[in-house]
Order: C-alpha cells, then sequence, then structure tokens
C-alpha cells in the first residue's frame, strides 16, 4: 500500500495535506472523464449497440455525480488540520468506483468486430492511466489502485482473445503498469519529502522567530520584543484614544550582588524575577527584559492608578522573595517608574524612566509616578503605593 504508516503528528499533517491537495486538483478530471466518454461512445456508436454505450454512460455519470457531491460538500464544509482525513475514505470510495466503471465498462463496451476500435478503447485507458499518475500521485496507493482498475480488466480480456495483436495490447498495457508503479512511487516520494520539507521549514522558522523575541534568562520578551509588539500596541490605544501605563523597573544595587554572591548568583536572581513577573502580570499585558536589570511593562489598565497598585504589589513581592543560591540566601529590591498616558511609547519610556531615576535618587525600593518630584512625592505618589512610610523617609 502506501508509504511507510506510522501515527507520528507530522505524518498525519502531511497525509491531511497531500488530502487537501488531491481534493484541490482532481476536480476538472471529474469532467473530462465524462468528456472522454461521450467522445468514446461517439466513436463506437457504430460498431457497439446503443443500449450498451447508454448504460454504461448512465453509470459513469452517476459515479461523476457522486464525486461532484462529495468535492461540494468538502468545499462546503473547509475541513481543517485532522479533520481532513475524515474525508479520505469518501474521496477514495468514490474514485475507485469511477475507475472500476472505466476498467470494467471498457470491456462491456468493447466491440467484438473491429480491432481497431478495441485498440481506441485501449488507448484511451491508457491515457486516462496518464492522467491519474499526474493527478492523483500525492496519494501512491490511489494512483495505483486506480490504474489497476482502469487497466487490468481489458488486458485480461486482450490476453484472452488470444490473437497477436491482442496478446501484443496486453503486453504494453502491462509494461505501461509497471512503469506507472515507478513513476507513482517517484513522485509520490518527491511529493512528500517537500512536504515534510516545508512543515519542517515552517516549523524551524516559528522556533527561530519566538527565540529571537525571547530573553532566555528570564524567560520574558527580550528588549526588541518589547519595542516591536509596544509599538504596535501603542499605536492601537492611541487610535482608539484610550490611556497606557508603563512601569520600568530596575534592580537596586544589582552589581553588589554579582560582586558578593558571584555572576550565577546574578543570573539566578534574574530568572526569579522573570517568574515573579510571568506569575503576575496579565496575558494582555506586555513584559520584558530590556537591559541587564531592567525590565518594562506595558499594561492596557484603564484604571488610573492601576499600574502603580500593580507596581507597589510587584515591589513588595520581589523585597518579600528571598534568592536562595548554592545554599546561601539574600534579598533584592527594585525601583519602579510609572507613566500613564496617550503618548506614543518613545515618551511614555521617556517619562517612565525618568520617574525611575526619581525612585534611585530617592532612596530605591520604591515607586514613583510621572510628573512628581522627589520633594513632592508624598503628595503625587500614587494614592497606590502602600508603603507611605517609605516615602516620607524621602
Ligand atoms: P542601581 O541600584 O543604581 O541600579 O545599581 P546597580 O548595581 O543595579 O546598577 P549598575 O548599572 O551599576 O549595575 C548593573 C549590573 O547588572 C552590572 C552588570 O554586571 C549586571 N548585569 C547586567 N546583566 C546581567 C546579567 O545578565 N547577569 C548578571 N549576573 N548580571 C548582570
Ligand atoms: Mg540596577
Ligand atoms: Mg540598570
Amino acid at each position: 500500500m502506501e508509504e511507510k504508516k506510522t501515527n507520528s503528528p507530522m505524518d498525519d499533517l502531511v497525509r491531511a495535506e497531500k488530502l487537501q491537495l488531491l481534493y484541490h486538483q482532481s476536480y476538472p478530471a471529474i469532467f473530462t472523464s465524462l468528456f472522454n466518454c461521450v467522445l468514446l461512445s461517439v466513436i463506437l456508436w457504430p460498431v457497439q449497440q446503443k443500449e450498451v454505450l447508454i448504460s454504461w454512460g448512465i453509470v459513469l455519470a452517476g459515479t461523476a455525480l457522486a464525486r461532484v457531491i462529495l468535492f461540494k460538500s468538502y468545499n462546503r464544509a473547509k475541513p481543517q488540520g485532522g479533520d481532513v482525513l475524515g474525508w479520505e475514505k469518501p474521496y477514495f470510495v468514490t474514485l475507485l468506483l469511477s475507475s472500476i466503471t472505466w476498467g470494467i465498462g471498457a470491456v462491456y463496451i468493447m466491440p467484438i468486430s473491429s480491432q481497431l476500435h478495441q485498440v481506441v478503447i485501449y488507448y484511451f485507458l491508457i491515457g486516462m492511466s496518464g492522467g491519474a499518475i499526474s493527478v492523483y500521485s500525492a496519494n501512491r496507493s490511489m494512483t495505483l489502485i486506480s490504474i489497476a482498475c482502469l487497466l487490468l480488466p481489458v488486458t485480461g480480456w486482450f490476453l484472452m482473445q488470444g490473437s497477436l495483436l491482442s496478446v501484443g495490447v496486453a503486453i504494453g498495457a502491462v509494461i505501461f503498469f509497471v512503469s506507472a508503479i515507478r513513476a507513482g512511487k517517484i513522485l509520490s516520494k518527491t511529493l512528500n519529502h517537500s512536504f515534510m520539507l516545508t512543515h519542517e521549514l515552517k516549523d524551524a522558522k516559528e522556533a527561530a522567530e519566538a527565540l529571537a523575541l525571547k530573553d532566555e534568562l528570564s524567560g520574558l520578551n527580550n528588549r526588541r520584543a518589547f519595542y516591536d509588539k509596544g509599538e504596535l500596541l501603542v499605536d492601537y490605544y492611541q487610535r482608539h484614544g484610550a490611556v497606557l501605563s508603563i512601569i520600568v523597573m530596575d534592580l537596586d544595587h544589582f552589581k553588589k550582588i554579582n560582586d558578593k554572591f558571584g555572576h550565577a548568583a546574578g543570573d539566578a536572581t534574574i530568572r526569579q524575577i522573570g517568574h515573579i513577573l510571568q506569575q503576575v502580570i496579565r496575558k494582555s499585558d506586555l513584559c520584558a527584559r530590556i537591559g541587564g536589570e531592567e525590565f518594562g511593562i506595558l499594561l492596557t489598565t484603564s484604571v488610573n492608578d492601576g499600574a502603580a497598585q500593580l507596581a507597589e504589589k510587584l515591589r513588595q513581592m520581589i523585597a518579600g522573595t528571598p534568592i536562595v543560591f548554592n545554599g546561601e540566601d539574600f534579598s533584592v529590591s527594585a525601583s519602579f517608574g510609572v507613566a500613564v498616558g496617550n503618548a506614543d511609547l518613545a515618551t511614555l519610556l521617556k517619562r517612565a524612566d525618568a520617574a525611575l531615576y526619581k525612585a534611585k535618587d530617592a532612596g530605591r525600593n520604591r515607586v514613583i509616578s510621572d510628573g512628581c518630584v522627589a520633594e513632592e512625592m508624598q503628595g503625587c505618589i500614587c494614592k497606590a503605593t502602600v508603603a507611605p512610610a517609605r516615602l516620607r523617609a524621602v
């Protein structure tokens, strides 16, 4: 039968795509078959009984109708992915019926009186077999079964006639059949490789794209992704007159952690911060590591001080979660700058950065919203900050 059967998802995907290709490319073959039937009947009209030709034509038209109905239903259903495989059996059964009607029908309409017309019928069958190789090669077993149904009955008939001409024709059919098996095998194998390669390339491209946007250490988006996705998000919000918030967060005295506990401990800290951010930040928001120990969060919150509240929550979580590394534990804190508005990404970032500098200047481990100056902070820092003592300490 067909190529080696395995159940890997890739094989199923390729099988489904080959079937999709068959449905797309073999619709015209139904009408070619009907046209050939009419043409052959006209040629045989003088040498064969009309009832024989008409009854064969009716059966063939029935199989063609079944195939048209099947193709129409398939196009209406538009199956995708694994669902396509459910349409394999009906395709195969209707193709088989049509091929058998041609193969056995050829023997049925064979005129005893005229060797010339017998060879004409054989000529039509060979032509249709050649067409089957090109149309059905996406599925090797279907190609072979359909060619076998077309050629074998008439080959047997020619062999039984015993004359030199008919045996010669039969041998010709066998040679053609063997060549068709080889051609079908090569075509099908090439097509299979091409489908596999397309999928592997698509997977590799998706993996490379995902990698290019991801920061390995924190598991968050990287700087590039933050700017690429951020620009799109800000554009969308600007166009709709909605407000966005940006939080810029920088770990405090991170250099000291590296110096005291080693670079690997610093890396473990960034990993843990990434973990905390992934837990807290909603999927609809954008969170990224935008520098060595600096993180950016773009929030779609519509609540005025929602970003400051979130920053305060993160500040508390980070300060309250000890980092355990190589038997040692230490704590880390972070400073936050928050900006809210309907400006472009660069402007929002600039304002959040300015607020972050103020938070650093004011003693670190705190949240400052855009527009506040250190001296004013008490009144301006976000009502959200649940550490007023810290603010007063500035
Ligand atoms: P501040 O509170 O002012 O932000 O002080 P800081 O020490 O955090 O800031 P500074 O800019 O002086 O130092 C940042 C340090 O972060 C220096 C750099 O070696 C370290 N760093 C940057 N990226 C990584 C990283 O991926 N892994 C580790 N372990 N350290 C990093
Ligand atoms: Mg720092
Ligand atoms: Mg920094």
